[in-house]
């Protein structure tokens, strides 16, 4: 795959919201229709675990089958369009300056630490356990059973000819970022990946930097 990169039009100065995510912490926003979200990976190679939901009904959430079926391409980059469940598109992806997002992988997770890395990295905080921290706190009657494919944007996980999934090294750097317009009501769920163990964030997990432009201000 070789989309190109394409550059946001919006300048960060002009910005309704920003906000820096540090490595580990977990994120969420209702994003307006017609609204539009950047993340920033700011260091370089950071794994930013995120889910998407219907605003209006959570259970109306991203699919990563649907997505992938329906633009044909396991990879996410400019121009993808992330459905739902009930076949809605939350949110395209506009601009892209990384070009390759991964949504195969998953979140990481206490039993994924452990069934991957070793026995004693069951205990390492994950992905997973900021979803539901997140979800607590956001206090809107979500519970861990809505905690289902996520995306991993700035994630490096190719799928080689015979189809195997692959961790790799990560192919984004220093300020590169991902901009998606909001297509409905959004609710926008983020780890930003506290993983010590994966090499697609060269194990050192770094903060990133989430901006929002509302519809009046593009
Ligand atoms: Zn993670």
């Amino acid at each position: 795959m070789s989309a190109a990169l394409v550059e946001s039009e919006r300048d960060a100065q002009n910005a309704a919201y920003r906000c820096v995510v540090r490595p580990g912490e977990p994120w969420v926003r209702e994003i307006r229709k017609g609204a539009y979200l950047r993340i920033v990976d700011l260091e370089g190679n950071q794994a930013v675990d995120t889910l998407f939901y219907n605003a209006r009904d959570y259970s109306d959430r991203y699919s990563a089958q649907d997505t992938i079926r329906e633009q044909r391409n396991i990879y996410l980059t400019n121009g993808t369009r992330l459905i739902s469940t009930a076949g809605n598109t939350l949110m395209t992806i506009v601009a892209d300056t990384c070009g390759r997002h991964d949504t195969l992988g998953g979140a990481c997770a206490a039993e994924s630490n452990m069934v991957r890395y070793a026995l004693e990295k069951r205990y390492m905080h994950a992905c997973r356990q900021s979803f539901l921290q997140a979800i607590v706190d956001w206090d809107h009657g979500m519970d861990k059973r809505d905690i289902t494919h996520n995306i991993n944007f700035f994630m490096n996980v190719p799928v080689t000819p015979d189809g195997r999934l692959t961790f790799e090294d990560g192919v984004s750097a220093p300020g590169k970022y991902v901009e998606l317009r909001a297509e409905m009501d959004v609710l926008a769920l983020i780890s930003n990946c506290p993983q010590l163990n994966n090499p697609c964030n060269a194990y050192n997990p770094t903060p990133i930097e989430v901006l929002i432009w509302d519809e009046q201000d593009r």
